[in-house]
């Protein structure tokens, strides 16, 4: 266990596609492991591998009902929309609004490489697409639809 560094917008490696994983190894395991601790450790409700910088198809969430692992993960389908807030640990300290589907469903492995499928509305809905798209990549930043706003820390005052 152990917390890994969070790499920060402007870092090539978050503009790049990850790999899918083809095999389940101890090392891919403990990656695993780290990205959730440091998810929970940065108070993030999702992370994904390249965001730990590594290139691989994996990303974990949890939306307060325990971790999600995510691997290969494909949204197979789409449903409504919904408008809100949006923020990522890989751009500290701001957040902007964004348009995402409101129901999702996705396709996936699981840590033991076994096919599963898992649906979400609302925030849970809005993670996955969020993690999915670091896979391909892509920050929300790029669908931000008034600006980056900055977060006021009220708890320092
Ligand atoms: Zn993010």
């Amino acid at each position: 266990m152990a917390i890994r560094e969070v790499r920060i917008m402007g870092d090539e490696i978050l503009e790049k596609k990850c790999k899918p994983v083809t095999k389940m190894t101890p090392r891919t395991r403990m990656l695993i492991e780290d990205m959730i601790d440091t998810m929970y450790e940065r108070y993030g409700v999702g992370l994904a591998a390249p965001q730990v910088g590594v290139l691989k198809q994996i990303v974990v969430i949890d939306v307060g009902e325990g971790p999600i692992v995510l691997i290969n993960p494909e949204i197979i389908e789409t449903k409504g929309e919904q408008t809100g807030e949006e923020g990522c640990l890989s751009l500290p300290g701001k957040w902007g609004i964004v348009t995402r589907p409101n129901y999702v469903k996705v396709r996936a492995l699981d840590e033991n490489m076994e096919e599963f499928v898992i649906d979400g509305e609302g925030l849970l809905a809005r993670a996955f697409c969020h993690e999915i798209d670091h896979l391909k990549g892509e920050m929300y930043v790029d669908k931000v639809e008034d600006g980056l706003h900055d977060v006021e820390d009220e708890e320092e005052e």
